[in-house]
């Protein structure tokens, strides 16, 4: 088996690490501490369950204050984890040693990935209380992007990114104090995020798996699941006479979907005002939302049922 020699140990480099065995895993920060919403879904391969402090089965859809939509589900549909400590906990496998090593990947998400980025924030808020298992997704008057406010284990995990927007820490203190109605915010940093991702499985130089490949979904911001189902697509593609085209076949349905949410996004720029895509849509759409099969087909028959705003789409489509 060829030695890997694997750049970054966030959640795609380490469960690469972890599950190709004959790797040598290297990261910038001893620690990992990065940002992040630390929701996945519940089907996620290796989510530890030590490492699961919350559960989330209903979605609330918001424009500022006005709901706009729920979805809820009879099971847990997303854990929330521990996500550093996770992390650290896969970041122990692996081979160890210097020395040479036959494949290069590249696992440094969005410090090495290609495209548009935004730096997006969280923070970690006491003292506040909303439903419990739910997780709250809150769409400003104007702006492209969104606040989140998810469950974490007794505290709040609160978040925001723009479209635009160099540091959205100011907008989540504030949304803090105006939409959650106050609380003790205990931590609260950003991190970029790649928004408009250019898919790059391989540059040459190496391989590479997660952010850095690009695998990050648009509109949900989601990225851990993608970047672990990468690192076991490309670990099991190693052993193919062809591992560049299987790694790339086994991902195809992830891609495609990343590419339609890019365009979505763009479209939902382009909308007067840079309004709020979701918005036009009903509960059927936000579920496939959640589920991540959001479909052009679902989409327009949603939009359909609204007809003024499905003029104003298909306008922004001619536009392209
Ligand atoms: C605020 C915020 C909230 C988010 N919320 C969610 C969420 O709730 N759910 C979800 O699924 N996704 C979420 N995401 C996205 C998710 O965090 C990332 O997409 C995911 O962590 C990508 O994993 P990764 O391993 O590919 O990259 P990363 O997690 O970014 O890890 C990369 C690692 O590589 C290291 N590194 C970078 N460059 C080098 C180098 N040259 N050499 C060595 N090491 C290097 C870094 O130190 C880091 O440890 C969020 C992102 C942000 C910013």
């Amino acid at each position: 088996m060829e030695l890997a020699k694997v750049l970054g140990l966030g959640p795609s480099g380490s469960a690469f690490v972890a599950t190709y065995r004959n790797a040598i895993g290297v990261d910038s920060s001893r620690r990992y501490f990065k940002a992040c919403g630390e929701a996945v879904p519940v089907e996620t391969p290796l989510v530890d369950r030590r490492y699961i402090v919350d559960t989330v089965r209903r979605y609330k859809f918001y424009s500022w204050r006005r709901e706009v939509g729920e979805v809820a589900y009879s099971r847990a549909r997303w854990h929330i984890v521990e996500k550093a400590q996770w992390i650290e906990s896969m970041r122990r496998g692996g081979a160890s040693g210097e020395g040479g090593w036959d494949i290069l990947v590249k696992a440094g998400g969005p410090y090495q990935s290609v495209g548009e980025k935004i730096i997006v924030a969280r923070a970690y808020v006491e003292g506040r209380r909303l439903e419990d298992e739910t997780a709250y997704f809150v769409f400003p008057e104007a702006g492209v992007g969104f606040y989140w406010v998810f469950p974490h284990g007794g505290v709040l995990n609160v978040g925001g990114g723009f479209l635009g927007v160099s540091n959205p820490v100011p907008y989540v203190l504030k949304f803090v104090e105006e939409w959650l109605g106050g609380g003790r915010v205990v931590d609260v940093r950003g991190a970029p995020l790649t928004v408009r991702p250019t898919i790059l499985l391989h540059d040459g130089e190496g391989f590479r798996i997660g952010e850095a490949a690009g695998l990050v979904y648009p509109l949900t911001g989601e990225g851990i699941r993608p970047g672990i189902l990468s690192a076991l697509a490309l670990a099991s593609a190693l052993k193919t006479k062809r591992p560049l085209e299987t790694y790339r076949r086994q991902l195809e349905g992830i891609i495609r979907q990343i590419e339609f949410q890019k365009r979505l996004l763009g479209l939902a720029q382009r909308l007067a005002g840079g309004g709020n895509l979701l918005e036009l849509t009903d509960d059927s759409v936000l579920r496939e939302y959640i589920e991540e099969n959001l479909s052009a087909k679902a989409l327009f028959a949603a939009v359909a049922k609204k007809p003024l705003e499905g003029a104003r789409l298909v306008a922004a489509i001619l536009r392209k």
